[in-house]
């Protein structure tokens, strides 16, 4: 394995920013790659980070949260419920809510961080994964799903206070087609406006992000709107 240096993490950083409109931010995605390198793009002014494991997310918290507090971590992978209570406290995004019984363990989690202080609620900032790829492996919700859990959560808002909802978030299918991969990101996209403009949120204006685009396909992703982008090989390398 032949270690990046600070300077190729940080140009790599700085040609992608160039690429991004004004509306959209990067998302570093350091999963499998040392915490040194997340050290390396944060001096690059890199602040929005990336883990796809729960066990790789908190050795790298603890790792890290005192030197660099203002990172803010985002979840991106498959989260089985019962490891949601190791991120709660300090996750600063869900993005890969794929089931009504993950937003409720996230949400009794946040109570949970929250303890008694009325004051100081934690309430944890989720988007929804939508699924579009043609891969079954690939999870998330159907746009009918997706409606259907808005709808509970329209009628029950009591429930829902520890989350946030603040958006969408797609993987595309892995193929070299890019007019599939057209399609699936204008899809996300038409989805994310019927639900902004349904009536059903409960803080419609809270509602912003899009989160999609990959190394391999982040430039559609933008066209369509995107406006977190996932990218990981293309600053860090090959995973190993
Ligand atoms: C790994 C991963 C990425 C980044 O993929 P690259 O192709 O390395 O840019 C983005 N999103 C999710 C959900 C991932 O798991």
């Amino acid at each position: 394995m032949s270690l990046l240096r600070s300077e190729e993490i940080a140009s790599r950083l700085s040609k992608l920013r160039a690429e991004l409109p004004s509306t959209a931010q990067l998302v570093a995605v350091s999963k499998f790659h040392p915490a040194d390198y997340v050290i390396k793009a944060y001096e690059a002014h890199q602040r929005i980070f990336g883990e796809s494991r729960v066990q790789e997310l908190v050795g790298k918290w603890e790792a890290l949260h005192e030197s660099y507090p203002d990172i803010a971590w985002h979840f991106i992978g498959p989260l089985q419920t019962n490891k949601v209570k190791y991120i709660a406290p300090f996750i600063a995004m869900i993005e890969s809510v794929t089931s009504e019984r993950l937003l409720r363990e996230i949400c009794r989690q946040a109570d949970r961080v929250s303890g008694s202080s009325i004051n100081n609620r934690r309430v944890i900032p989720v988007l929804l994964e939508l699924h579009v790829a043609q891969e079954e492996t690939k999870s998330g919700f159907s746009r009918d799903e997706l409606f259907a859990l808005l709808e509970t959560i329209h009628r029950t808002p009591e429930e829902w206070q520890g989350v946030e909802l603040r958006g969408l978030m797609a993987m595309a299918s892995n193929t070299e087609d890019e007019a599939q991969i057209e399609r699936e990101f204008a899809f996300v996209r038409s989805v994310f406006d019927e639900v902004r403009t349904s009536g059903l949120l409960l803080c419609p204006e809270r509602f912003t992000e899009l989160s999609m685009g990959m190394s391999g396909d982040y430039p559609i992703a933008l066209r369509h709107g995107a406006t977190l982008v996932r990218i990981g090989s293309a600053i860090f390398g090959d995973r190993l």
